[in-house]
């Protein structure tokens, strides 16, 4: 999934609900297949013990049916035992109390008229209530149907009412006798079928069940046991089939409580349901932690991506094999090309300028070779696609990954042309300024320079009137010597003009700035005459000071050499005259050269530092006041009607160009002393 993707809230929303829509239903699906196993295994578990009750029911009929055959052989053998109807009875009463399920035995004949018969000791009261002849039609229909299949028939049961509202449902067994081939009667015996239920079943069979003979249509005939309690139970039916007669046998059972799982593999595949649905809430749990980190990063990635859109830097990252990783839109607009034309480019770059090939290489060669890295990055040659160039200032660092392995580098690339441009105004205008203010110096000086010219000029023209008087005399009387002399003299005179003209001439004209190395009394020496002129009009003495021995100082010469006009200008100009200072016969500008006490003070061992030397200005003027102590370097500030206030703000500029300082401060016991220092070659 996309950061944009993720980052979109409707869609964010969208996707969230149906995330839980599809838990919801793998939720459902699981429960659901829990419940059809709970509900499959418990049905099972009941058509089982369902089977074993109906094969339990068929066990008791069967073993029924086996008792009363066996019961048919042993009725049999009584006529045998006793054959007479005296031997009979006791033979019969002891039978009777053998087996419980019978209640009565009679010996008929063949017109079923009772010969003899004997009661069950058991149940001694049977005949109170009724008598005998109502279950003649029972017994008639079983003798007449076993004297048919000549063998032991039954009758349908009835109901035999007795003493004290209580009754009994009674069968009959009609076996024909046969002695010597000849029918002799025959033998009926009376069942219980209560007595057949608890007499001829195996006990155990019907532990806690219950046990009845039934009408086919579920009326009970005779119960020998019922399931106790209201509990929903299981019933099998099972058929007594017996020769004239069926019964309906039902055997009852209590339904088995079961627990939540029936049995061990429905309780075994339960719990692997219920630890699989741990798991999923596991799994979903750490879903929705993945996807909240994902989230969190995808919002930091769109902030990411929005900072490096916003970004005027060039960010490029490049891997360790020299080809770019990375480029933001910044650096794709700085040279020219798209993203994906730059993305897997190597060496040579393709912003490189082709004639700077080989220099780039070396460079590249360098930094892969471990180097550290400046800091304060380099700079560099660009070229856009269109084939133009233009500075940039590159800032290179490592990339470090997670592991602390360095994979490539990453570059913050600043684009100088704008930069560059406005130096160059700047250099321009400086340049124009100290221009005007080189001619302002100029044209105050011009009234200076008219005089000074004036006397070279004079002595000139005198020299040249008495050269003229001396040629007005006779050509062979000419004195020679006296010609020469004046000639020579006018050459002296035009030299001296032409030395004032030139030394304006080179403090006005404009020379591109060149640093050299210049021993600094030549910077007094060149000033000298220009100062000496208007020291001259001011009426003011200047005196120089010159340290002995000092080293050569690195400096634009022209330049310089305007700072100490400037200011020895203005020293002069705060002293004029009627100034309190021509009382005490201080009207005296002093220039001083000496060894700045930055490096004069350097101690032994210390390591060598930059050696520096001083200029100091002194007047003994005015001084400062405070108001024009603040603004003494603000551009077009002066105090003075024909001022530019150029001149101060000027001087600063160029000193510190060259790395000094322009200082001031009162001077003793008046005035003012400007002091700045330049650096040694
Ligand atoms: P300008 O000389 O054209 O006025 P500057 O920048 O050289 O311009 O000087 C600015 C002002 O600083 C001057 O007008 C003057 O008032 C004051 N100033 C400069 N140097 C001195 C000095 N040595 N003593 C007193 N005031 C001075």
């Amino acid at each position: 999934m996309t950061a944009a993707a993720l980052s979109n809230p409707p869609l964010r929303q969208g996707l969230r609900s149906r995330r839980w829509l599809l838990w919801g239903a793998l939720l459902a699906l699981v429960l659901m297949l829990l419940g059809v196993l709970v509900f499959l295994a418990t049905q099972y578990e009941q058509s089982r013990d369902q089977v074993a009750l109906e094969r339990d029911a068929v066990t008791v009929t069967s073993d029924m049916r086996a008792a009363l055959v066996r019961n048919v052989q042993t009725l049999q053998s009584l006529h045998s035992v006793a054959p007479t109807p005296d031997s009979w009875p006791g033979s019969a009463a002891e039978l009777l109390a053998q087996h419980r399920e019978l209640v009565r035995l009679e010996w008929r004949g063949i017109d079923l008229q009772v010969l003899v018969h004997r009661d069950s000791a058991y149940l001694p009261d049977l005949l109170g209530q009724l008598d005998r002849a109502q279950a003649l039609p029972d017994v008639r229909q079983a003798c007449g149907n076993a004297q048919r299949i000549a063998g032991p028939s039954f009758s349908p049961s009835y109901f035999w009412p007795m003493r004290g509202g209580q009754g009994l449902e009674l069968m009959e067994m009609c076996l024909p006798l046969v002695r010597s081939g000849v029918p002799a009667g025959f033998l009926v015996a009376t069942y219980s079928l209560p007595g057949i239920l608890s007499e001829l079943t195996q006990k155990d069979l019907l532990r806690d069940r219950g046990l009845a003979f039934t009408e086919p249509d579920g009326t009970r005939l005779a119960l020998h046991s019922s399931v106790a309690g209201s509990r929903r139970t299981l019933v099998a039916s099972s058929l007594l089939n017996l020769p004239g007669h069926t019964l309906m046998l039902r055997l009852e059972s209590p339904r088995a409580v079961r627990g939540l799982f029936p049995n061990v593999l429905t309780a075994v595949v339960g719990a692997l349901t219920l630890a699989l649905l741990a798991v999923l809430g596991l799994l979903a749990r750490d879903m929705r932690l993945r996807q909240r980190a994902e989230l969190e990063v995808a919002d930091a990635l769109a902030f990411r991506q929005a900072m490096e859109n916003s970004l005027v830097t060039g960010l490029r990252a490049r891997d360790m094999d020299s080809r770019v990783t990375y480029v933001n839109p910044a650096f794709c607009q700085m040279v020219g090309f798209s993203a994906e034309q730059l993305i897997g480019t190597g060496l040579p770059a393709p912003w490189w300028p082709p004639e700077l090939v080989d220099e780039y290489q070396q460079r590249q060669a360098v930094r892969l070779a471990g180097q550290a890295l400046p800091r304060e990055g380099w700079e560099s040659v660009f070229q856009r696609s269109d084939g133009t160039r233009f500075p940039v200032l590159i800032i290179e660092a490592p990339l470090i990954d997670a592991h602390g392995t360095q994979t490539g580098y990453m570059s913050a690339i600043l684009d100088l042309t704008e930069q560059r441009r406005v130096e160059e105004l700047n250099r321009a205008s400086q340049d124009r300024l100290q221009a005007t203010a080189r001619l302002a110096t100029v044209g105050e000086m011009a009234s200076l320079l008219s005089h000074e010219l004036n006397q070279p000029l004079a002595a000139i023209a005198s020299y040249a009137t008495g050269t003229l008087n001396l040629l007005e005399g006779p050509v062979g009387e000419l004195p020679q010597s006296d010609l020469q002399l004046a000639m020579r003299r006018i050459g002296e005179q035009a030299e001296r003009a032409g030395r004032v003209i030139k030394s304006v001439a080179d403090f006005v004209r404009r020379r591109e700035p060149v640093r050299e190395a210049v021993p600094p009394h030549s910077l007094l020496d060149a000033i000298a005459p220009l100062l000496g002129l208007q020291a001259k009009k001011l009426g003011i003495r200047v005196q120089t000071d010159i340290a002995p021995g000092l080293p050569a100082v690195l400096c634009d010469r022209t330049m310089v050499e305007q700072v100490l006009l400037n200011l020895a200008r203005n020293g002069m100009q705060a002293m004029p005259e009627g100034d309190p200072s021509t009382a005490s016969g201080l009207r005296v500008l002093t220039l001083a050269l000496q060894q700045s006490r930055l490096s004069a003070g350097q101690e032994a061992g210390e390591p060598p530092r930059k050696a520096w030397v001083e200029f100091t200005v002194t007047d003994h003027g005015q001084g400062l006041s405070e108001d024009v102590r603040d603004k003494l370097f603000t551009p077009f500030f002066t105090t003075k009607s024909e001022g530019m206030g150029l001149g101060l703000s000027l001087c600063r500029t160029v000193i510190e160009q060259h790395g000094g300082a322009l200082t001031f401060e009162p001077a003793h016991p008046r005035g003012t002393v400007f002091r700045f220092t330049l650096p040694t070659g």
